[in-house]
């Protein structure tokens, strides 16, 4: 119901609300249920991206990029032609009428293309390949809602190619990073195992194989977990990981989805064993945090717009008492510019009190306040968020403690 309640009728935190208070984004009837991002919302779009990337890297996965509009034979061979037409966008080439062209609505089958595009041995799995891919689905215009629904999504997805005896190790790692992520954040995350549903495609030996891979990944990393019994896709089983936000809210983020058949058998996946014989690799479809738009809808909610430090699009801002301090003012931000920190100068001809209050409405995680005493002393009044004034400092003390922040995620 909330998605329907008009602006006034928001809760305070709502994203809507701070996304409009703290100029992020906004949505325009000219494309349901897509953001435009501004400027700042666009610097928490990028720091999260760039995390994403960082985690990667870090990880062994090779980031693709595949097209966004390709040919409905694709989804076809897929099966969404059949079962998911009405939730895709689609249309046929206008100068080409054999020619009807989808608005990709996932990565996935798309990365069996680079897969296959040259022959691949034991050797080379784990095959980890990423893609922050712009997806589009037809979600019906009176089902959207701000960033939790979107019909532009952006995800954190990965398919990772492996042998069946490689899933286990490959699990725990994900584990490993969706840990480090989640309780970056102070999140604690909780672990649902899908199993079987009614519907499974593939044999029951692979399925018990795939559940165990799955269940015995999680005690390795001493995780409690609870089972959604027949709750996996037709394809395979999951581990679904969900957090609790700041209102008791449970919001099911990233996956780790098993795909015994659904992309290696439809789209003749294979590797050369080492007998030089022709095997079928399984999939791991994996996110992290799930959509790029409905996390950050999340984290601004959870954190009522005071986003941690890496996330924030303004770190620090400048606030001159008076124009005769301009010049060091200035230099500060010029200081603060120069160590890698999102700075900005409020030199308008305002009372101070007027600046403090407006930037502290802006959640800056901290405010420097420059007047003729810390001018002279080339020192700064420190306010943090959330503790108020917390004394002066110089310059270059102030760079040490939040240069010790500026990559406390990744
Ligand atoms: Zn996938």
């Amino acid at each position: 119901m909330k998605n329907n309640k008009k602006e006034n009728e928001l809760p305070e935190n709502d994203h809507r609300i701070l996304g409009q208070r703290l100029d992020l984004f906004s949505f325009h009837e000219i494309s349901p249920g897509a953001p435009f991002w501004h400027p700042k919302g666009m610097m928490i779009f990028r720091e999260l991206e760039k995390a994403a990337r960082a985690i990667n890297d870090e990880n062994g996965y090779l980031e693709i990029s595949t097209p966004i509009l390709v040919k409905k034979e694709v989804f076809e061979k897929s099966g969404h032609w059949t079962h998911y037409r009405d939730n895709m966008f689609w249309f046929q080439n206008p100068t080409d009428k054999n020619e009807t062209l989808v608005v990709k609505p996932m990565n996935c089958p798309e990365s069996t293309y680079v897969y296959n595009s040259t022959t691949r041995s034991y050797k080379d799995l784990p095959l980890r390949l990423a893609e922050i891919g712009r997806l589009n689905r037809n979600e019906r215009s009176g089902t959207l809602g701000g960033m939790f629904r979107v019909r532009q999504i952006t995800m954190d997805d990965a398919h990772i190619y492996v042998r069946p005896d490689q899933v286990e190790d490959e699990v725990e790692r994900v584990i490993d990073l969706i840990e480090k992520f989640y309780r970056g954040f102070g999140f604690e995350p909780r672990y649902v195992l899908a199993t079987k549903p009614e519907s499974a495609i593939g044999t029951k030996e692979d399925w018990d194989m795939a559940e165990k891979a799955l269940s015995n990944a999680l005690k390795k990393k001493n995780i409690t977990f609870t089972v959604a019994k027949s709750e996996g896709a037709f394809y395979g089983p999951k581990i679904e990981v969900h957090m609790k936000d700041s209102q008791e809210r449970d919001w099911q983020l990233g996956t780790a989805q098993l795909d015994l058949v659904m992309l290696p058998k439809q789209f003749d996946v294979s590797y050369t064993d080492e007998g030089g014989k022709k095997q079928m690799p399984w999939v791991i479809h994996r996110a992290i945090f799930g959509s790029f738009e409905r996390f950050i809808g999340i984290l601004l909610e959870h954190f009522n717009g005071a986003l941690p430090f890496w996330l924030s699009p303004v770190q620090v801002a400048v606030l001159t008492i008076n124009d005769t301090v301009k010049e060091y003012a200035v230099h500060v931000a010029k200081e603060l510019k120069g160590a890698g920190i999102r700075v900005m100068l409020d030199d308008r001809n305002e009372t101070i009190g007027k600046k403090i209050r407006e930037n502290e409405m802006q959640k800056i995680p901290y405010l420097l306040v420059i007047g003729g005493k810390e001018a002279e002393a080339k020192t700064v009044a420190v306010r943090e968020r959330g503790k108020g004034d917390t004394g002066v400092i110089n310059l270059d003390a102030f760079l040490a403690h939040i240069s010790k922040q500026k990559g406390a995620h990744a």
